[in-house]
């Protein structure tokens, strides 16, 4: 059987949570997709307010635009993500700018970033790759000093534990994907997290093609016959079925049962690949207070032979990945600058198997293969 890269993790409770739906007959956005983003907030605590939509890619465009991006305005972010960041920017009328990354992290290098800010730069988009949200407090300043929003793009990183607080619980715009992989799932879908009012009202109405207050409405049972809309909206609202299978994710996360074993897998990674010649991993010290639920293992192939090593492993049936494949090369995004960073990851790059219905034996073996590989 072949070791799959990434998977969701599905029980009962999620399908008699979409039967208990079907048996009720409504599916558009209702009460539980209002339940689920309380259970969200709850979560995550710091009194934020969570809209949710059909994609974290639709997340990240309801929050480009509710921070008041268009054309004409500039955002920086690491070109090392998914598409998804740029297209959520570019969907605006605003160009995002690509930026380089600190190969020894795979986060965003200020140093590059502020080199590229110019008169129309509005916003920087920080990505937490791997599930590592880097040194947020100097993120945070290097935003105040040059006076910009930032959207966080935290697809990676829900759960995950920041000096004590829980990623999205503070900082100016959060987003979060539920896809089928991540490490919550609603079957789709994403929340925009904030405590700027402004922005959620505007989020909320936006996700219901800007019908002024229809989730309050919705909320109550009632319809919007008549109505106002003052903004551009979309079809971005999540449906009831999406929310059922998110709530029930979020209890099974929350007990442990979807999030332990990745930090735990991940460490055994770690110790069984520390030190492997030709091997580097990447450098994410955690500090007191910080905690990591890593949605993927990203590793570095330095001896020049990653698509030799990704051959091996497919030759042993096991998965790998390759996130990502830089958007600055992109033709929508490409610059006529380099970007070094981004380039020598991309060239060493290779993303091994992370799930939770992998066992501790899977990640011995791929371990062992990769010491065969290299040793
Ligand atoms: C998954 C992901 C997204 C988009 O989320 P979707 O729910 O798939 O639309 C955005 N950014 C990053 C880094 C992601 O991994």
């Amino acid at each position: 059987m072949v070791m799959r890269l990434s998977r969701s993790n599905f029980s009962q409770k999620e399908i008699d949570a979409v039967t208990r739906i079907l048996e009720i007959g409504y599916t558009p956005m209702g009460p539980e997709v209002h339940q689920f983003e309380k259970d969200i907030a709850a979560y995550i605590g710091g009194g934020v307010e969570v809209a949710c939509v059909n994609t974290g890619t639709a997340a990240l465009h309801l929050a480009c635009q509710a921070i008041g991006l268009g054309p004409g305005d500039e955002v920086l972010v690491p070109s090392l993500t998914y598409v998804a960041s740029f297209q959520a920017i570019s969907a605006t009328g605003a160009k995002p700018i690509a930026c380089d990354i600190d190969p020894a992290t795979a986060l965003l290098d200020l140093k590059d970033a502020k080199a590229r800010i110019t008169e129309q730069t509005k916003a920087i988009m920080h990505v937490h790759y791997a599930s590592y949200p880097g040194d947020l407090d100097e993120l945070y300043h290097f935003a105040n000093t040059h006076q910009l929003r930032v959207v966080e793009d935290a697809a990676h990183s829900f759960g995950c534990l920041y000096d004590g607080k829980m990623i999205g619980s503070f900082g100016d715009v959060i987003c979060f994907s539920f896809d089928g992989i991540k490490n919550i799932t609603s079957g789709e879908g994403g929340a925009v997290v904030s405590r700027d009012e402004k922005v959620m009202q505007l989020v909320k109405d936006a996700r219901l093609l800007g019908i002024q207050n229809d989730t309050e409405k919705r909320v109550k049972g009632e319809r919007s016959w008549t109505f106002n809309v003052t903004h551009q909206g979309w079809r971005y609202h999540m449906s009831e079925i999406m929310a059922a299978i998110g709530r029930v994710q979020l209890q099974r996360f929350q007990a442990g049962e979807l999030s332990d074993l990745r930090a735990e897998l991940v460490q055994l990674y770690r110790e069984q690949l520390t030190g492997v010649p030709g091997l580097t991993l990447f450098d994410h010290p955690l500090k007191e207070g910080d905690k990591v639920i890593p949605h993927i293992f990203p590793v570095r192939i330095t001896n020049g032979r990653r698509d030799e090593f990704r051959d091996f492993l497919a030759s042993k049936d096991i998965q790998c990945g390759f996130h990502y494949y830089p958007s600055h090369h992109l033709d929508l995004y490409k610059t006529d600058y380099a970007l070094p960073g981004v380039e020598l990851v991309e060239s060493e790059i290779v993303t091994l198997p992370l799930h939770t219905l992998l066992s501790r034996d899977d990640v011995m073996q791929v371990c062992q293969f990769t010491k065969e590989f290299l040793g």
